[in-house]
């Protein structure tokens, strides 16, 4: 990669003018990174002192329905044009694109989007919504900035997909850009973390998940069901008492069944049984909206009236019909307004 292409990075400082050394403050690794040198997340190099974003303009774009980015109150049965970015600051055992999130960066041989084109691009598929995911879109946190603001201020609306262990101000930074966050909870202990992603923290995540609760942006949290991973109906249930104590019952939950991959490939994936236990635990602290992906046509698929229980919004897999609810987001039979965005 040619060095004038390279694009400065921010978050960071310089430890010694003489020796180059710098530090990355973009995420909690907090990377002493050497002159020549590269962060953990691969993504982030020393060059000459200067800290480069070796991801910016490296993107994959498609065209899905929001479903598929694990969020139901944020424009349901909606389009959205997605910039699927790459690399990732955790290494988990059950990461589905392990080829992307670690990347090196000097092998990457698609096309570069400067924010203008991607815009663009995204304008031209006619969806009003631009998504920001896979691998981790924090670690392109330049280019998913700049291409966020320019979102807004052709008036689209933006969701950002991440998992959360980022410094607090680069994500208050990004909020002011963003209409809807889905965060992906991975383990519900430090030491879970530690395990299964070399790396992260669920308390210094919870602290990110109250910023962006407290923003007032449209927040879904996801985390993926194991035995395996301990993530059962016991860690469903304390981590729905969470959420109800510290940001609110409205906040949407999902729990989704483990696909054997990357280090679990050995893994049997989760069962019915323990999903819908999963499910169970979490409605009994009291959350209103909790969903399992992964069953199809399961009736957890869909969004009922937390007052009167009247069915809102069906889904069938991906297919979505958005029934008794009114574009305000109240209940049509009960008038109960609905945590949701639909227009
Ligand atoms: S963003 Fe990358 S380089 Fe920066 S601290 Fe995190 S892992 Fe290290």
């Amino acid at each position: 990669m040619s060095q004038s292409t390279l694009h400065e990075a921010e978050y960071y400082e310089i430890l010694d003018q003489e020796d180059l050394s710098i530090q990355c403050h973009l995420c909690p690794f907090d990377c002493i990174i050497k002159q020549g040198e590269i962060g953990k997340c691969l993504a982030r190099k020393n060059v000459d002192g200067k800290l480069c974003s070796l991801t910016y303009g490296f993107v994959d774009m498609k065209i899905d329905m929001i479903e598929k980015q694990n969020v139901y109150h944020f424009f349901p049965n909606s389009r959205t044009q997605t910039f699927a970015t790459y690399n990732c600051n955790l290494d988990c055992d059950y990461c589905s694109m392990p080829e992307k999130a670690h990347l090196d960066p000097e092998t990457f041989t698609g096309k570069k989007f400067a924010p203008d084109q991607a815009i663009m691009f995204g304008m031209a598929s006619g969806s009003k919504i631009i998504s920001f995911g896979e691998a981790e879109p924090f670690i392109s946190f330049e280019w998913v900035r700049d291409t966020a603001k320019l979102a807004k201020e052709r008036g689209l609306k933006v969701l950002l997909r991440t998992n959360g262990f980022f410094h607090e101000q680069p994500v208050r930074e990004m909020l002011e850009y963003v209409d809807a966050v889905t965060l992906d909870i991975k383990r519900v202990t430090d030491e879970g973390y530690e395990q299964s992603c070399r790396g992260g923290s669920l308390e210094h995540i919870k602290k990110i998940i109250k910023i962006i609760f407290d923003s007032g942006k449209l927040l879904e949290l996801h985390l993926v069901i194991h035995e395996g991973l301990n993530n059962d109906a016991e860690a469903a249930g304390i981590l729905a008492e969470w959420i109800n104590g510290e940001l609110s019952a409205e906040v949407p939950l999902h729990l989704s069944r483990l696909i054997p991959s990357y280090r679990t490939k050995d893994y049997i994936p989760t069962s019915k049984e323990l999903l819908v236990s999963s499910y169970l635990a979490a409605k009994e602290n009291g959350l209103q909206y909790v969903y399992i992906d992964g069953i199809p046509d399961h009736e957890t698929l869909n969004t009922y009236c937390p007052n009167c229980n009247e069915l809102l919004i069906q889904r069938n897999s991906y297919l979505t019909e958005v029934r008794r609810i009114s574009l305000q987001g109240n209940c049509n039979k009960c008038q109960t307004k609905i945590n949701v965005i639909l227009s």
